[in-house]
């Protein structure tokens, strides 16, 4: 019997973290790790993404929060900010995030925010190749192959580029 599950193309669900490939548990493992640097006494929701730049270099995120809701920020961007201030120019192979309620240890369904959605499909027009993303959804795990199919027909900029 397989675990795996092809929802729809470049779409993958699996029953449990066991059954990703030791990359992607790992990526998800760095995630997990990053959630303890989170700032969420507002939520209480604690998020961690991590990054796999392509000459293996990781880069954590969690999200950080503000008395000023508007002002927080989610472990997506906060990630994906620093690589590209950090490491300008290295191709992002591919990010997890996870998530878990403040004092608990089992990690809970989350999946992005339309906004990192967007700011995840502009990171992978710059550099020109799919960036793979690991999510828990429906309590199963997810691997997208590309931020295309989490949002297609994403905003370019269109006319306003050049
Ligand atoms: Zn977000």
């Amino acid at each position: 019997m397989t675990t795996k599950r092809l929802l729809m193309k470049g779409l993958t669900f699996f029953k449990t973290l066991e059954d990703l490939d030791a990359e992607s548990k790992y990526l998800v493992h760095k995630a997990k790790e990053a959630t303890q640097t989170s700032y969420a006494p507002y939520s209480k929701f604690h998020v961690g993404a991590a990054l796999l730049l392509e000459d293996g270099t990781l880069v954590p995120g969690s999200n950080q929060e503000n008395a000023s809701y508007p002002l927080c920020m989610c472990a997506e961007r906060v990630a994906l900010y620093a690589a590209a201030s950090q490491f300008p120019r290295k191709v992002i192979k591919k990010m997890a995030v996870v998530a878990h309620k403040k004092n608990h240890k089992e990690l809970v369904n989350a999946t992005s925010c339309g906004a990192c959605r967007q700011v995840m499909s502009e990171f992978e027009m710059r550099q020109g190749s799919p960036i793979q993303v690991i999510m828990m959804e429906n309590d199963q795990w997810a691997i997208c192959s590309s931020v295309s199919v989490l949002l297609p027909m994403g905003f370019d900029g269109g006319s306003l580029k050049g």
